[in-house]
């Protein structure tokens, strides 16, 4: 599999505003924000697709789930509330083939989304 822009911002070989990291994921700053906090949080293990995700990724998927959480907290928008998102494939809006998760807070955001 070629590398993704992703795994060239894990290889640091593209800058990344970088907020979190430990060795299973990273989480840095969109750099295209749709709200006042955009973070995103991905596994460093290459992954292509939720559609990808096998049974030994469960506790890695958490440990994201987990990282939106603790960062929602720290960032003081957990208590008003915040949105995580995963897009997959073409109709869901995936544009970089390396999943990741969308922490998006400081706002309210509307539903359904586009
Ligand atoms: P998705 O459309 O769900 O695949 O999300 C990909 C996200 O990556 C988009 O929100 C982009 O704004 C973001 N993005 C693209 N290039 C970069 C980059 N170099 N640094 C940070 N975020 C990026």
């Amino acid at each position: 599999m070629e590398p993704t822009l992703f795994d060239k911002i894990i290889a640091r070989e593209i800058p990344a505003d970088i907020v979190f990291e430990d060795d299973e994921v990273l989480a840095f700053n969109d750099i295209n924000p749709q709200a006042p906090t955009h973070i995103l949080i991905i596994p460093k293990k290459p992954i292509a697709t939720l559609n990808d995700i096998e049974e030994t990724d469960l506790a890695l998927i958490g440990r994201l789930q987990f990282t939106a959480a603790t960062l929602a907290k720290q960032l003081g928008f957990a208590e008003d509330g915040y949105r995580v998102v995963m897009n997959c494939n073409e109709n869901g809006g995936q544009s970089v083939y390396h999943i990741h998760m969308h922490l998006l807070g400081g706002r309210r955001l509307a539903w359904p989304p586009g």
